[in-house]
């Protein structure tokens, strides 16, 4: 899945329309401390439909729409747009029919968000089920925020192992494993009280 253009507005530092475009290729951004390089990354994984207001750097999820500096007023609304390149027909199949798919989520001030995708209203679970089936989402490894290298070397070996179990794409097995674990136990435990049972009628 490749990501072509990314559009903010009103979302953290970036309270005027702002379009960029990803080329094909390693994309670096560069600037000056706090010109808003990580929030064009927590951009991204916002309209991927991100719910932890924590894990863009904020106590609630209005802290991602313009707050307002002494020059210009807060802005009540938040819009991003990922446009995504599917002319490889890389994302689900019922896409088939689009080169291109964008994706959109806006929020308003105590409204709550809204997401669009191609222009239709859809809900959150689309978005990140579209994200999701293309083995990326709000929570990929793949989106390495600042300070998260160094969490991950001094990490416990047990922790940097759910990270490449991820990105082995088999960490959704755990979850199976442990939903048969558990219908075992329950089918154990019918079994023991069948014989119990049957003992009885003996
Ligand atoms: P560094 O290189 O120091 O890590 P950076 O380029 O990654 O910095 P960011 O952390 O992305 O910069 O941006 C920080 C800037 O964004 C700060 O100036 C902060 O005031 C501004 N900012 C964050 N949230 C908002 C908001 N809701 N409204 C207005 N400005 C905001």
């Amino acid at each position: 899945m490749r990501f072509s253009r990314l559009r903010l507005s009103g979302f953290k530092s970036f309270v005027d329309p702002t379009e960029l475009h990803i080329e094909r290729g390693l994309t670096g951004v560069v600037g000056p401390n706090g010109c808003g390089k990580s929030n064009l990354l927590e951009a991204i994984r916002w309209v991927m439909g991100e719910n932890r207001a924590k894990s863009l750097r904020g106590s609630g999820m209005d802290d991602v729409i313009f707050a307002g500096t002494d020059k210009r007023p807060a802005r009540n609304m938040a819009e991003v747009t990922l446009v995504i390149d599917n002319q490889d027909r890389s994302a689900p199949a019922e896409y088939n029919d689009e080169d291109f798919i964008e994706v959109t989520r806006r929020i308003e001030r105590e409204s709550g968000s809204a997401y669009r995708i191609n222009g239709k209203d859809v809900r959150q679970k689309d978005v990140q089920l579209l994200f999701a089936d293309a083995a990326t989402g709000a929570h990929s490894p793949a989106l390495v925020s600042q300070g998260r290298i160094g969490t991950l070397i001094n990490a416990k070996p047990q922790d940097r192992r759910a990270i490449l179990e991820e990105a082995a794409g088999i960490s959704g097995l755990h979850t199976r494993r442990k939903e048969a674990e558990s219908r075992l136990r329950g089918a154990e435990g019918n079994l023991t009280r069948l014989q119990d049972v049957i003992q009885a009628m003996e």
